[in-house]
Order: C-alpha cells, then sequence, then structure tokens
C-alpha cells in the first residue's frame, strides 16, 4: 500500500468526469486500498479517486468513530437511484479544499448501487452522515466540490485560502 499525494484546488484535474470502472480486479482493488491508506492517513472519512489524480468511479470511506473499530467501505461505479426530497443543512470539509468547512444542503436519504471491493452489486439506503458524505464524493466523480455550491465569493476565498496553504507547505 502506498499514500498517494491528494490534489487541492484549483487544479483542473478536479473538475474532470470520472469514467466507469470496467472491472473491479486486483489492480482496481491496490488503488482502493491506496486511497484508503491515503484517507486515514490525512486523515479524511472519504476519498474520491479523482482526489488522487485517478479519473475512475471510485469512492472509499469510513465513517467509524475513533474509539469503534475501522469500517472501510468501497463503491465502484455508485449510482444514487433515488433521493428524498428533505433537504437538511451540514458543515462540509474536503480534503482538495483543506481547512475550509462551510455548508451544504442536501437530501437527507438516498438509496444507492454500487460494486463493492470484490465486484458485487450492492443496493442500500443511506441516511445521516453515510448521506452526506456518498453525496459529497459522488459530486467529485462528476467534477464537483462542495465549494461550488457557495457564492462566488466565499468559494475565491476558499481557493485563495488553499493556494497559501499549499505555498507555505
Ligand atoms: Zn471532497
Amino acid at each position: 500500500m502506498a499514500i498517494l499525494p491528494i490534489l487541492t484546488v484549483p487544479d483542473p484535474i478536479l473538475k474532470q468526469v470520472s469514467k466507469p470502472v470496467e472491472v473491479v480486479d486486483d489492480a482496481l482493488r491496490a488503488l482502493m486500498d491506496d486511497m484508503l491508506e491515503t484517507m486515514y492517513d490525512a486523515p479524511g472519512i472519504g476519498l474520491a479517486a479523482i482526489q488522487v489524480g485517478v479519473a475512475k468511479r471510485v469512492i472509499v470511506m469510513d465513517l467509524s468513530r475513533e474509539d469503534e473499530e475501522k469500517q472501510p467501505r468501497y463503491f465502484v461505479n455508485p449510482e444514487i437511484l433515488s433521493k428524498n426530497d428533505d433537504l437538511e443543512p451540514y458543515e462540509e470539509g474536503c480534503l482538495s479544499v483543506p481547512e475550509v468547512y462551510d455548508t451544504v444542503e442536501r437530501p437527507t436519504k438516498v438509496r444507492l448501487r454500487y460494486l463493492d471491493y470484490h465486484g458485487k452489486l450492492i443496493e442500500e439506503e443511506a441516511d445521516g452522515m453515510f448521506a452526506v458524505c456518498i453525496q459529497h464524493e459522488m459530486d467529485h466523480l462528476q467534477g464537483v466540490l462542495f465549494i461550488d455550491y457557495l457564492s462566488r465569493l466565499k468559494r475565491e476565498r476558499a481557493v485563495t485560502r488553499v493556494k497559501k496553504l499549499v505555498r507555505a507547505a
């Protein structure tokens, strides 16, 4: 496993639309392992492949609390089958927009379909933090960042802040 560099705004690669995965094989599992290690190292709770520069529809996630055992989740070619009409605000952050947090409103429940780590087709319902996180990560697959939901002023401020942070690192 390896820790991969995480791209940050305004890297144009983050705006790319990721391509569907054709087969869940060992090479893809190696990518998912590296993504998970990278996410834990950051640390973060979700990571899309495009954030490490790979334009594939792959997401890793772990929503377990610090005092719980790790619960890694893998989503290949995820699709949202339905979502409810209730929106709820949630303060989001993103490893590609470090140290910036702001509120985004999203549907509170979504029904998902995806392939897991072994290529098995799964359908399930997500709510709470899981719903927020999967929608945030799936936006990455379309080249959308959470700051794209904010006002232009806030978005520009966020990008400037990250640029400074990256330069100082
Ligand atoms: Zn993100």
